[in-house]
């Protein structure tokens, strides 16, 4: 087990062992002349980075031999980016994402009601690692007999109160899933409204009992917050508040300052964000349930994803009725930088994208972080921009994942996971109306010690990997 903060003289002396112990023999990629930045032992220095089967087995100051040798003077090498918060799990959404950095993407807040069947589909291998939590809005969805057939209720698992005999169906929707290695248990509570919270704190109790952290997209503002923190607490459950930048809108800085304060009475509490000012969701969700009360004016703040189109009164009702995804304008870019510049935020992206219609998030939310917020605006620095993509969510997971101590690291012995990218080019260029613009400036990608991205281009090679908890 490694140590959660690692001295830097530790670091180096690691380094010059592993330096002395790689003259045996060749390495399948060596990354030349990079600038390393492991965020857990706090190496930032030029270095050559040595992988072989899959591993990193060589980090030096010396000239190493691969078969293969990137030169990457002037480049950052960093630990791959772990996106635990992405619902694209396809190979159109992997394709972009990993030109974007990601290396490991995770489905945490939905998830899934059946998480055995989830990884068997992707077997095959994918360009990144994968990985699913089980779901209490599916499994409510599934016992209250929902007729939705996108990630998300759309009537009475929405809005239905469940018996004490339904609740004890979801626990054991959840019990499976989690017999069956799901990665935590996922959570909508603002898209099931008729939920109560001893409804969700029993779902908690298993997460808790499992060793899993609850990621939970939560309802109700600074209240909800304060009864989501209160519930964990009493059962013990590590909780994962998703994107705090749109669950708190303009109440960002209390809403940090809640998460904090939760940490700091030793409560088991993260977060994270995207960097975003605009949502997006489904239109036929328990969010809009209100929409006809709404004030005109509010409509143009939607835009429909299928078409680009901003709505109107008669626009929105028709798409309500139709089904799809809509894009929610109207957070500040203050809001944005708040939610991204506290030292508590992880990055996620909150990705999606279906046949080339999606938001720009799923393609540019860690270039965007590199790019404008690192370099362009100096809001944080890239040392710790990294470990929000990286350390940070990899410890997440840890407890529950063993194999999540080798990811998000650079150092011998860990998962060749790495990104490497240009800090003076790094930059997003999606778009809300083209969200397939992939971002710059990331030229390679490793997975698993295979290229997944070279010189710019996704290649061929398929070794992302499912990342699963010990089965029971
Ligand atoms: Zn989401």
């Amino acid at each position: 087990m490694m140590a959660r903060s690692r001295p830097l003289a530790v670091a180096v002396l690691t380094v010059t062992i592993a330096a002395c112990g790689a003259e045996d023999g060749r390495h399948d990629i060596v990354i030349a002349n990079g600038v390393v930045i492991d965020p857990e032992s706090g190496l930032f220095a030029r270095m050559n980075v040595g992988i072989r089967a899959g591993v990193i087995t060589t980090i030096s100051e010396e000239e190493l031999e691969g078969e293969r040798v990137i030169d990457a003077v002037g480049q950052i090498v960093s630990p791959g980016f772990v996106d635990l918060h992405e619902h694209g799990q396809t190979e159109e959404a992997y394709a972009l994402m990993v030109r974007d950095g990601v290396t490991s993407a995770f489905e945490l807040e939905v998830g899934t009601g059946d998480v055995a069947a989830w990884y068997a589909d992707r077997q095959g291998g994918q360009i990144v690692n994968y990985g699913v939590s089980v779901g209490h809005i599916k499994a409510r969805m599934d016992v209250l007999g929902d007729p939705g057939a996108g990630l998300l209720p759309v009537g009475v698992g929405g809005f239905g109160s469940a018996t004490e005999e339904q609740v004890v169906a979801m626990e054991a929707i959840i019990r499976r899933g989690l017999d069956e290695g799901a990665l935590a248990v996922g959570f909508g509570s603002a898209y099931t409204p008729g939920a109560e919270m001893s409804e969700i704190e029993r779902m908690f109790a298993l997460a808790a009992e499992y060793g899993a952290s609850a990621h939970i997209h939560m309802r109700g503002g600074l209240a909800g917050l304060d009864s989501t923190l209160s519930a964990a607490l009493h059962v013990g459950a590590a909780l994962h508040i998703v994107h705090v930048n749109s669950s708190a809108g303009a109440a960002i800085e209390a809403f940090l300052a809640a998460i904090q304060a939760a940490q700091e009475a030793d409560q088991d509490v993260t977060t994270e964000t995207y960097p975003y000012g605009a949502g997006m969701t489904e239109i036929q969700s328990a969010l809009f349930d209100d929409w006809e009360g709404w004030p005109d004016e509010r409509f143009q703040n939607h835009q429909l994803v299928s078409t680009g189109e901003r709505l109107t009164r008669e626009t929105f009702a028709r798409a309500r009725r139709e089904g799809g995804t809509v894009i929610i304008h109207g957070r500040s870019e203050e809001m944005t930088r708040a939610a991204v510049g506290s030292p508590l935020t992880m990055i996620a992206s909150d990705g999606f994208i279906e046949n080339g219609r999606g938001h720009p998030r799923t393609s540019g939310s860690y270039s965007k972080v590199l790019g404008r917020y690192v370099r362009d605006e100096q809001l944080l620095t890239l040392r710790d921009a990294i470990a929000k993509m990286t350390i940070m969510p990899a410890r997440r997971l840890e407890a529950r994942a063993p194999a999540m101590a080798k990811k998000g690291r650079i150092q011998v012995g860990a998962d060749a996971d790495i990104t490497v990218f240009d800090p003076v080019t790094v930059i997003d260029h999606s778009t809300y109306m083209d969200a397939t613009i992939p971002a710059e400036g990331i030229l390679y990608v490793i997975v698993g010690g295979e290229l997944v991205v070279d010189d710019g281009r996704v290649t061929d090679a398929r070794p992302g990997r499912p990342v699963r908890a010990p089965l029971r």
